[in-house]
């Protein structure tokens, strides 16, 4: 494929960095620093967007979003990386947006996806469950029918962001006789309905993005059931397999190379910057042209996923391995760019206490990277194991 970007696809790069100058507030700029955005600033951005008629980047122009093609939607991520835009709700906008729009009742797309659009409600994902994460379909929360309303019993757990959503979308068995793929259901959650249990799990970045959700009596309208009873194994394969260009979290890959050159071009060393030292700036140019294959492979699924190709699905799995490897090696050159000062874990800003007074090299830059290092050795697990990947790609590709 010719991966020169057409001018359409240029000059849609420049209408998408004219909006951010116009309209990012210098207050959410560089709000990305972490993994997620907070979420008031999260909120503040995606009512922003909406109000352009961006406020749905991966939906159709069918369903209210801005109909742009897999490569638009990439260069529109990349821009907003560069820019330090906050993150969008990735569980609201990417994952159950584009199930709503497939599935949902007219009354369940009147409910949601205003919200949605408007950030003014926020998702978690209520898929895994202690023994049930690669092996999803062994779920065993369950949900008994009682009249017009599901009873829900059980446990969730690495609930992303749960103590922060309003909402959570959440597989449940409601039939035990049946074959395990056909017993599960999909269900909109209200977080406020008595019965539901938040507990934080601190994640070895010391940071609280993870939780145990306990589901004890919790009543759920039968009408918060989405595609049918017994149709949450087809609604959740629709939401896995959605978007395999993002796979690789590129934006995530451009930041950290950004982060990368600054750390080069900031430290010094015998009065000299970082990057002049050989050894430096070897592994820098090694990383920067692993950074350049993933990014062609990306721009290649996203034309495959345009044309709507079956090869896009293992493609997506390879390109879930290249690219959070690559976030792991950038994101541990980084710290050990820090030299000595890179063993000291100096909180991100947004997580700094008053008093934090710790000497920072690269001042701006140093203060998180530890953190995200220690975060992103979870990136080859979540969003399906390398070891999952590297499974279907074994089926897929080369039918072992
Ligand atoms: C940071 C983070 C955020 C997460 N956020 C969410 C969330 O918001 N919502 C949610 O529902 N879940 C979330 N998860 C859970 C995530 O989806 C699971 O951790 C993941 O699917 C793996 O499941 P598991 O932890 O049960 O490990 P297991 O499936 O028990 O795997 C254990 C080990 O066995 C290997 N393994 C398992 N099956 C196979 C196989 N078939 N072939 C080869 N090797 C195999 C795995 O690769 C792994 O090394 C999150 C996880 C993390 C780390």
């Amino acid at each position: 494929m010719d991966f020169q970007p057409d001018a359409g696809l240029t000059a849609f790069r420049e209408e998408v960095r004219a909006f951010l100058r116009a309209h990012l507030p210098a207050d959410l700029a560089g709000s990305q620093h972490g993994v997620r955005s907070p979420r008031a600033a999260l909120m503040h951005w995606q009512g922003i967007l909406n109000e352009h008629g961006w406020g749905a980047p991966c939906w159709e122009t069918a369903h209210g979003g801005t109909g742009w093609t897999p490569q638009q939607r990439l260069v529109f991520d990349e821009e907003c990386a560069a820019a330090g835009a906050p993150t969008q709700d990735v569980f609201g906008q990417r994952l159950l947006g584009p199930v709503l729009n497939h599935f949902a009742s007219p009354e369940q797309k009147a409910e949601h996806l205003p919200h949605i659009f408007a950030g003014t409600r926020l998702w978690c994902q209520g898929f895994s469950e202690p023994g049930s994460g690669s092996d999803l379909a062994s779920l065993r929360t369950q949900a008994v029918r009682d009249g017009d309303h599901y009873v829900v019993n059980g446990q969730k757990i690495w609930t992303s962001y749960a103590h922060e959503a309003d909402w959570i979308f959440l597989l449940v068995r409601t039939d035990t006789s049946v074959k395990k793929q056909a017993g599960i259901s999909f269900l909109l959650v209200d977080m406020q309905t008595p019965g539901i249990t938040v507990r934080p799990i601190i994640t070895i970045d010391g940071c609280h993005h993870l939780n145990e959700t306990f589901f004890d009596n919790v009543r759920v309208p039968v009408a918060n059931c989405v595609g049918g009873e017994g149709a949450g194994w087809s609604v959740t394969k629709f939401l896995l397999n959605n978007e395999h260009a993002g796979t690789a979290d590129l934006p995530a890959l451009l930041r950290l190379k950004k982060q990368l050159r600054s750390v080069g071009a900031t430290l010094r060393v015998d009065g000299q910057p970082l990057v002049r030292q050989p050894a430096f700036a070897l592994r820098l140019a090694r990383l920067e042209a692993e950074l350049q294959a993933v990014s062609m492979m990306v721009q290649r699924v996203a034309v495959l996923e345009q044309d709507h190709s079956p090869t896009a699905h293992v493609m997506g799995s390879m390109l879930k391995i290249r690219g959070t490897e690559l976030q792991q090696k950038m994101s541990e050159f980084l710290v050990e760019s820090l030299g000595d000062y890179g063993a000291i874990a100096y909180p991100a800003e947004s997580h700094a206490e008053e008093g934090d007074t710790l000497p920072v090299p690269a001042a701006g830059i140093g203060p998180g990277l530890a953190s995200a290092m220690f975060f992103r050795r979870a990136s080859t697990i979540y969003g399906g194991t390398s070891e999952v990947q590297r499974g279907i790609i074994a089926k897929l590709l080369f039918q072992l």
